[in-house]
């Protein structure tokens, strides 16, 4: 099918893209498109005016903010994953990125989409969730944040009014050495995960466990961080036993069901992919 007919629009700064919100109604954005034009060409989504923001190139960047990494909404996350920052400081998120479609969806689609799209099995969601990201969000009322933990108001809706964009993410990235892991389990490579799991795990000079974060992506409507075993894990060795019983926590998981996976299989998956990505992390940490 074709996308139905919609007004188009292509703004040149944030400011006539938030005059242009303000006024137009009815209006879906279009960043990278992976997502929207299949929407509007199965018409699930029927918009009078399509506001596409390719041509803002202040939303295209990488940069080091006080406490983490600023990333415009409209960055690529192919350019993510080779950008020498998010290398540095974010290297989990690249890891998870190579799970995240094809080279050619990568090349279009955005952080910014992703997260505003907010499909449940989403990687990206899960990353900006283990760095207890930030939104930034511009209206023609001025700018304001919104906690990844508050972004996500119910399945594929983020706190977001019609008359609003998300401008920019900022990660609370770790200072200091860590490790990390990103683990995944799908139909095909390059399909969403069924689910996914991602962990960050920091060690003081006994080797003991003195920072954990665990996400989990695909068993609830938003990214679910594992703060129960992130506890207990901090000040515990870093051995398989530690990992074993920490991971058993995503077995009491409340789980989404659909017709072709059972909770109990998602819960099954998240505490075999948080141990093996509990593991890598603890391994990369040892260096
Ligand atoms: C074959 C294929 C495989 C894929 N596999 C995966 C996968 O494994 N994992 C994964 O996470 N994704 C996957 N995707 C989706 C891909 O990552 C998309 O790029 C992403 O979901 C949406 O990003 P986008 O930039 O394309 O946004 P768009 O498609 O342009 O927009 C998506 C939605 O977000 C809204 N939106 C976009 N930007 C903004 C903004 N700045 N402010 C407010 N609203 C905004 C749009 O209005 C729309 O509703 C796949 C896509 C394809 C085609």
């Amino acid at each position: 099918m074709k996308a139905p007919p919609f007004a188009y629009h292509d703004p040149r700064s944030v400011e006539e893209l938030t005059g242009l919100l303000g006024t137009l109604e009815n209006v879906r954005i279009l960043a990278g498109g992976q997502s929207l034009m299949p929407m509007l060409n199965m018409r699930y989504s029927m918009p009078d005016h399509v506001v596409d923001i390719n041509r803002i190139a202040d939303l295209d960047y990488v940069r080091r903010v006080e406490g983490g990494l600023r990333i415009g909404a409209m960055t690529r996350q192919r350019t993510l994953e080779r950008d020498p920052l998010v290398a540095q400081y974010a290297p989990v998120l690249v890891e998870a990125l190579h799970w995240v479609g094809h080279v050619q969806t990568r090349s279009r689609g955005t952080f910014g989409g992703s997260l505003c799209h907010l499909d449940p099995a989403s990687e990206q969601p899960c990353v900006a969730a283990l760095f207890d990201a930030t939104l930034h969000v511009a209206g023609a009322r001025g700018e304001r944040d919104v906690s990844i933990h508050d972004w996500v108001l119910g399945y594929m809706t983020p706190a977001i009014e019609p008359d609003e964009a998300l401008v920019g993410i900022t990660l609370r990235t770790w200072d200091g050495p860590h490790g990390y892991g990103f683990e995944e389990f799908a139909r095909r490579h390059g399909d969403y995960a069924i689910v996914a799991a991602g962990a960050l795990v920091a060690l003081d000079g006994a080797g003991k466990i003195s920072r954990a974060a665990i996400s989990i992506a695909g068993v609830d409507v938003k990214p679910i961080r594992l703060t129960e075993a992130e506890t207990m894990l901090t000040g515990g060795p870093a051995d398989a036993g530690a990992i074993a019983a920490a991971a058993e926590v995503a077995r009491g998981l409340e789980c989404m069901s659909d017709a072709q996976i059972s909770g109990d299989y998602r819960r099954r998956l998240a505490t075999t992919l948080t141990r093996r990505a509990l593991d890598k992390a603890v391994k990369r940490a040892r260096g």
